[in-house]
């Protein structure tokens, strides 16, 4: 069973014995309906664990620590049915390790006008036990995200299943193990960072391996599995014919075989969950690996070219958060004529989980690292809309730079670019948006997903980084005076070491 598939949230109600067993009896009842409606909507994407109410403080934190012990449970969502005193909530507030959402709603949806009594009111009292807890929660200071509305209502479900993946997201980065094939690309600056905060603020393990280890495996992949992986090759993509078998550079294609099974070997028997490489540190390697990390990010691991573990990271998060994400670069502009365009790519590490179509499978020449040519596929990332999200390290702090952009099909074809690419209209406009990218210091090297910048915003709140989203809204000025401001308070609210 995978971590993803045994994931699941609890969902807790708070009440009190004040109005008696019967009572309490509907408020199960009612309370049980919550998560229901919530599964309802489709949009939440985990199981809603309904809990048992909970009335007093032992029980409470007994609840919440064992919710920080359960390794299916990703997160919690409370709901204060009645009135919950929320003094009841601080000790158990206080030890909660877990993503919280705080939902405020109540199981009626109409007011009824016509027949409501003491009894109802009693019953249905949600307006005043949540504001009681949410004073509490605001006094411990615990983080949590915080919806309001009807549990029907899809806007509802939409800013709950936003936090949901954000805590799938959280959930994949505890105790990732990241490998890194060699350090930084020489003289780089934005994919440095501080490996022990990550881990830290993260949970994710940052190590280096020697590339030799891995080309050891390389070179003694099986025939047997070189060709089982050929195999998949031609039935999954359009292969080029001179990389067909019979081709006159099939030679090149096994070799790219031979790398995808020595590297999944390596990243299965360490147990990782992500990796980087350097093309200046290749080692034996005879090519720069671009196939297999190409279908090694489709199968939901992590990935940063150039030694870049924090875009690695993040894209293991993103994949928890959704599957169609990938590795990305802004590589070049088109100004005009018509609307502004960023021309996303990489040398080769683009996953195909963000494809228009079936990609090809070509080899071409790599004009830097001088290795032999690299099999690498290409493809038109598909249109719609989508985000790109970068990590940087601040010296201080980390900060996640996202900006919000409609992945759109290319003017022309491309037919001399032997890489896979998206094309993007960032929000609100090419200019505003790298503006505000630049004077963020936001990286080059970013994660293309479609998972939602509300759950990457979420995903913020849960691990404690700062977030700043480019998106319609934003402009620059007002964009630069909140850069200040989350400078002053980021620096106040880690306080002093
Ligand atoms: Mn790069």
């Amino acid at each position: 069973m995978s971590p993803e598939t045994a994931a699941r949230i609890w969902f807790l109600t708070g009440s009190q014995h004040l109005y008696g067993a019967e009572l309490l009896e509907q408020v199960a009842e009612q309370s049980r309906a919550i998560p229901g409606m919530l599964a309802a909507s489709g949009r939440i994407g985990t199981e809603i664990l309904w809990r048992p109410v909970l009335t007093d403080s032992v029980a409470i934190r007994r609840e919440l620590e064992a919710a920080n012990a359960d390794p299916t449970c990703v997160g919690v969502i409370a709901w204060m049915h009645t009135f919950s005193p929320a003094k009841m909530w601080i000790s158990g507030l206080d030890v909660l390790r877990k993503p919280l959402l705080h939902l405020h709603t109540q199981l009626n949806r109409e007011l009824p006008w016509a027949t409501i009594d003491m009894d109802f009111m009693n019953l249905n009292q949600a307006a005043h036990g949540d504001r009681e807890f949410g004073h509490v929660q605001t006094r411990v200071g615990v983080a949590r995200k915080t919806v309001a509305g009807h549990a029907s209502d899809p806007r509802v479900a939409e800013r709950v299943g936003d936090w949901a993946r954000a805590a799938l997201g959280h959930q994949r980065l505890n105790g990732l193990r990241l490998a890194r094939f060699g350090d930084n690309m020489r003289d780089v600056a934005v994919t440095e960072g501080d490996k022990v905060e990550a881990e830290l603020r993260f949970g994710v393990s940052v190590n280096t391996y020697p590339v030799t280890e891995l080309a050891e495996l390389v070179d003694a992949a099986s025939d047997a599995e070189v060709d089982r992986l050929v195999g998949e090759y031609a039935d999954g993509y359009r292969l080029a014919p001179e990389l067909a078998p019979g081709g006159e550079r099939h030679a090149s294609l096994r070799y790219a075989a031979r790398i995808e099974a020595g590297l999944r070997l390596f990243l299965t028997d360490g147990g990782f969950g992500a990796f980087t490489t350097n093309f200046e540190d290749l080692g034996a390697l005879r090519q720069l690996p671009g196939l297999a990390v190409q279908r090694l990010m489709t199968d939901g691991y992590g990935f940063g070219g150039e030694g870049d573990w924090k875009t690695a990271a993040l894209l293991a998060a993103a994949k928890a958060m959704g599957p169609r994400a990938s590795f990305m670069e802004d590589y070049t502009y088109h100004f005009g004529p018509g609307e502004p365009k960023v021309l996303g790519a990489h040398m080769l590490e683009v996953c195909p989980s963000i494809a228009a179509g079936v990609p090809r499978c070509e080899v071409h020449p790599l004009s830097i690292g001088g290795r032999e040519d690299p099999v690498r596929l290409v493809f038109d990332a598909a249109p719609g809309p989508a985000t790109v999200v970068g990590l940087t390290d601040l010296g201080d702090r980390f900060r996640l730079v996202a900006n919000e952009i409609e992945v759109v099909e290319p003017d022309a074809p491309l037919p001399c670019l032997p890489v896979a690419r998206a094309v993007w209209q960032p929000r609100p406009s090419l200019p505003v948006s790298a503006e505000c990218w630049l004077m963020a210091g936001g990286p080059h090297h970013t994660v293309l997903t479609t998972a939602g910048a509300g759950a990457l915003r979420d995903f913020a709140g849960i691990s404690g980084t700062e977030f700043v989203l480019i998106d319609d809204r934003t402009v620059s000025d007002d964009f630069a005076d909140r850069l200040r401001w989350n400078g002053a308070y980021h620096r106040l609210a880690r306080g002093l070491v």
